[in-house]
């Protein structure tokens, strides 16, 4: 257990307090891993730049594998009346549908606003110092600690500090990551919505450059959300008329977007959504979830593989503050695992994702895949993992 100083650093005059462990970023990876290390009796910083509680841009179902790890944590889905989706259904650009069972594989609707939020709770309750509204603007490695700088005037000390980050922020620049300079053309967009179908579906919409999941969440609401290029929308102007007039050349989007209620008229949107491969430890400073690579969200597991990658910190973590692992340890063995478990799948995310959005490759694909049902239970099992 640490102890935490306040003092004066001479440098910038900024307040200086040290924990054992900071954890830059409070979204799923970053919550979990926290959870774990304060229930450890390690002393915890979270260090998130919004504030909570928020939405985020995510599809909102979260697989079936992570349940026994959301159960460790603290959040039992049978107990929530959380919808289970048992049923994939996929509709080409044209409407032509593709059904599928995923009995064994499916998963539940959850909004990240309930979710996240009751792990912050959760984190609080286990001793974890949850400071949000401050964002990190320099993680630096020194031989025996960390040093976090951040934009309220608090520069953190810590043993260790992990990157929980997300998909891309300003510290990618400041720690040089090469992938950062190569932009990318997706977009997410998401609502909440109130739309009348089975509870136990989910379903995955394509349209010309993108393609649109819905699923049931808490309270009869419903999560809509897709991904399509920046490119697609400069050509339209405005999200509304590109949902008007592209998305909905899709009959069941076009459907949708005149039957449902939206609970907010604006959407969510978020852009430089991006797919590439990085690096899983940078100037010694390790990531986590989306930090250390975003699987295409067609496949459905970011959640759990930032859930499932917190986990795997855990392990490594505790080795290294018990001082059964140097650093160099810590972060070559957590990088092994990680690549070992997750690269695979992120693989197989891409090389399925580039079946979607083009209707010449869509929709022969799956009308292909509605006759070979074990080649489409071989692609869900190939982008989704065990319990974990
Ligand atoms: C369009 C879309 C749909 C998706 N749909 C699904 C789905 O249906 N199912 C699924 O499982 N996954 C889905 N995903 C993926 C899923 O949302 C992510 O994999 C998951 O949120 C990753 O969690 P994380 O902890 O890595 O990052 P996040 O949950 O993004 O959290 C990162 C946090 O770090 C904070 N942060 C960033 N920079 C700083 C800084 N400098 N200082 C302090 N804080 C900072 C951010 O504010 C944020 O709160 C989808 C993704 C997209 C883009």
């Amino acid at each position: 257990m640490g102890i935490s100083v306040v003092g004066l650093s001479k440098k910038n005059m900024s307040t200086v307090l040290v924990y054992d462990i900071v954890i830059v970023g409070g979204g799923l990876s970053g919550l979990a891993l926290s959870i774990e290390m304060a229930r450890k009796n390690y002393k915890v910083a979270l260090l998130e730049k919004q504030s909570y509680p928020l939405h985020r841009v995510c599809g909102e179902y979260i697989s079936h594998e992570a349940w026994p790890y959301l159960r460790f944590l603290g959040i039992h889905p049978e107990q929530e009346s959380l919808p289970v989706i048992q049923e994939l259904i996929i509709s080409d650009t044209t409407g032509k549908l593709l059904r599928h069972s995923m009995k064994n594989k499916g998963g539940i609707g959850v909004s990240r606003y309930w979710l996240d939020n009751r792990l912050v709770d959760i984190a609080r309750y286990s001793g974890v110092d949850v400071i949000d509204q401050t964002n990190v603007d320099r993680i630096h490695a020194t031989p025996t600690q960390y040093r976090i700088e951040t934009n309220t005037g608090f520069t953190y000390l810590a043993k260790a500090a992990v990157a929980c980050y997300g998909k891309r922020s300003s510290l990618d620049k400041y720690l040089n990551r090469t992938w950062f300079m190569e932009r990318s053309d997706f977009i997410g967009v998401k609502y909440h919505i109130q739309y009348d179908y089975p509870k136990d579906q989910i379903h995955l919409y394509n349209f010309e450059d993108g393609y649109c999941g819905m699923s049931h969440i808490e309270q009869n609401k419903s999560c809509l959300c897709y991904l399509t290029t920046a490119n697609t929308l400069k050509k339209y102007g405005s999200i509304e008329t590109m949902e008007d007039e592209h998305l909905s050349q899709n009959p069941w989007l076009r459907k949708i977007f005149l039957q449902a209620d939206f609970y907010r008229h604006k959407p969510l949107s978020i852009s430089q959504v991006s797919f590439i491969p990085k690096d899983i430890v940078t100037q010694e400073v390790p990531m986590l979830g989306d930090a250390a690579g975003l699987i295409t969200p067609l496949c459905g597991n970011g959640m759990s593989i930032a859930l499932q990658s917190a986990k795997m910190m855990a392990v490594h973590l505790s080795l290294f503050m018990e001082g059964k692992y140097s650093r160099t340890d810590w972060l070559t063995k957590y990088e092994r695992e990680w690549k070992s478990t997750f690269a695979f799948r992120l693989w197989a995310g891409r090389q399925i994702q580039q079946l979607f959005g083009k209707p010449s490759r869509t929709n022969p694909a799956i009308a292909f895949l509605q006759k070979t049902p074990w080649l489409t239970s071989a692609l869900v099992r190939a982008t989704h993992g065990k319990p974990f």
